[in-house]
């Protein structure tokens, strides 16, 4: 019996797949000898229908110096979160006094778009090679794992933002609640917090 990351509520697994490594590990031989594996076991919280990992990989394994996503590598990403950025800019009717922060900012696919508009913006972004790539592209990344207490240092370091923007990114994420009072810490009143995930229904 396991209890829900949400509600805590006592659930069971419904499918097990086993010791999985982590996605795009790409090992060497060498490194298949030991490679980190974690049981693949997948629940359904039956009160908050949440489904879940009943163990998860260690975020450091997931997220690292050598991540290996770049997400403009695609064109159609690029696309897309130009659109997302003008869509939020235009929601918030953001300006140069305006503060947008991205929870695992890749390489700054997103926020790169608001740098163009001269509306001020922060990255959050655990992957030192992706953040760098950012950075490069006159991005301010702070290479962390976002939570409740980075969340007040930005508040201190900065502004609250009116704009908190992620994707595919709370889906990794097993601390929720840390990772809304942190959301909450940092939004304006009037603030909007984004994020966009797989919907499982679809992925099936
Ligand atoms: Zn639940």
């Amino acid at each position: 019996m396991s209890q829900c990351l949400i509600c805590e509520s006592d659930y069971q697994p419904f499918v097990d797949l086993g010791d999985m490594p982590i996605a795009n590990a790409f090992a060497t031989k060498e490194e298949l000898v030991d490679e980190y594996t974690f049981p693949m076991q997948v629940g359904f919280c039956e009160s908050c229908h949440m489904v879940q990992l009943i163990e998860q990989p260690d975020r450091e394994k997931m997220f690292h110096e050598n991540y290996a996503f770049f997400s403009s590598t695609s064109n159609y990403m690029k696309e897309h979160f130009k659109h997302f950025a003008n869509s939020v800019s235009e929601l918030q009717d953001l300006n140069k006094d305006s503060f947008v922060v991205e929870i695992g900012s890749n390489d700054g696919i997103m926020l790169q778009n608001f740098v163009i508009d001269k509306i001020p913006c922060l990255g959050v972004e655990p992957s030192k090679n992706v953040a760098q790539v950012a950075s490069d592209k006159g991005i301010e990344v702070i290479t962390e794992f976002f939570d409740q207490p980075l969340a007040e240092s930005v508040v201190r370091t900065h502004q609250k933002a009116d704009a908190i923007l992620s994707a595919n990114v709370m889906c990794h994420i097993p601390y929720m609640h840390s990772i809304y009072d942190g959301v909450k810490t940092l939004l304006k009143d009037d603030g909007v917090f984004i994020f966009e995930d797989p919907y499982l229904g679809e992925v099936i």
